[in-house]
């Protein structure tokens, strides 16, 4: 059963799914490191994803929040963390408080505020981190970071008995490398690129581009916390990702316009790593 059509695509060893267009709805994840991103809509299938960070509180990114509670609940599965800007926890948990009571039912979740700076780690090796964006409410975009140790150089030589034994002593033979896999910057304007270098460098990137054609002006759009194509043709010598998917068009144009736009500025689309997703 499909109930809620959406996008996807294998990238290295994971799996990127998710649908956005502005004002109608946002939703992400990335089934292999057990998160999402945003809870616009939720296809059936997306619920056994357990770990949810919210990039800010519009409609269009939360509505199914209380939706999605309710069907883990109701499917027995243990209840979601759900991760979002810090401001709004009091408000989401008043929002599941009114619902409860309209339901007749408990909406067990764990709703944690971030700011950011924060770092959540969801395993061992998958860690998440929050960063400034620019939008009209307090928003987070995010890094998904694969983490893993590696034995310092000086102990490569060592026997494998040896290792072992400096590990149970407590000496520390190892750094950690920490690779930026997927960056999502959720809904901001150019200064959400801008001010997080970090975002250039994931493999994958996520961006909004809410607006692409001419007619509309990118000041206005600013103000307004998005993207408009001019600001990703101005930048295009930064983006290092290795896919960079652009989402979140305006349902002012039309699918023929967007792909007209994007191809007239960028036609070689960034070098064949451009995506549009709508
Ligand atoms: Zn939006
Ligand atoms: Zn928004």
């Amino acid at each position: 059963m499909r109930d809620i059509s959406y996008r996807h695509l294998k990238f290295k060893n994971f799996t990127i799914e998710g649908f956005s267009r502005a004002a109608i709805q946002t939703f992400w994840r990335i089934p292999e490191f057990h998160l999402g991103f945003d809870l616009g809509a939720l296809p059936w299938e997306f619920m056994g994803t357990q770990n949810w960070f919210i990039s800010h509180t519009h409609l269009d990114h939360l509505a199914m929040l209380p939706n999605y509670v309710a069907r883990r609940r109701m499917m027995k599965m243990s209840p979601p963390t759900i991760y979002l800007p810090e401001n709004f926890v009091n408000l989401a948990a008043k929002l599941l408080k009114v619902w409860s009571h309209l339901d007749c039912g408990k909406f067990p979740c764990e709703l944690v505020g971030l700011k950011p700076g924060d770092s959540v780690e969801l395993s061992r090796e998958i860690v998440v981190e929050a960063y400034p964006t620019s939008h009209r409410v307090d928003s987070l975009g995010y890094v998904v970071f694969h983490r893993r140790k590696k034995l310092l150089p000086e102990y490569l030589a060592l026997p494998g008995e040896e290792i072992c034994r400096l590990k149970n002593e407590g000496a520390s033979i190892t750094y950690e490398i920490k690779t930026p896999k997927v960056a999502y910057l959720g809904d901001s304007n150019q200064i959400g690129l801008d001010v997080n270098p970090i975002f250039y460098e994931a493999e994958v990137l996520i961006t909004e581009m809410t607006f692409v054609e001419k007619r509309h002006q990118s000041g206005k759009i600013h103000k307004f916390g998005h993207i408009h194509l001019d600001d990703i043709v101005q930048r295009q010598e930064k983006f290092k990702n290795e896919l960079i998917i652009a989402s979140h068009f305006t349902a002012r144009s039309t699918a023929e316009a967007i792909f007209r736009s994007v191809q007239e500025k960028l036609p070689d689309m960034l070098g064949g790593r451009l995506k549009l997703w709508l």
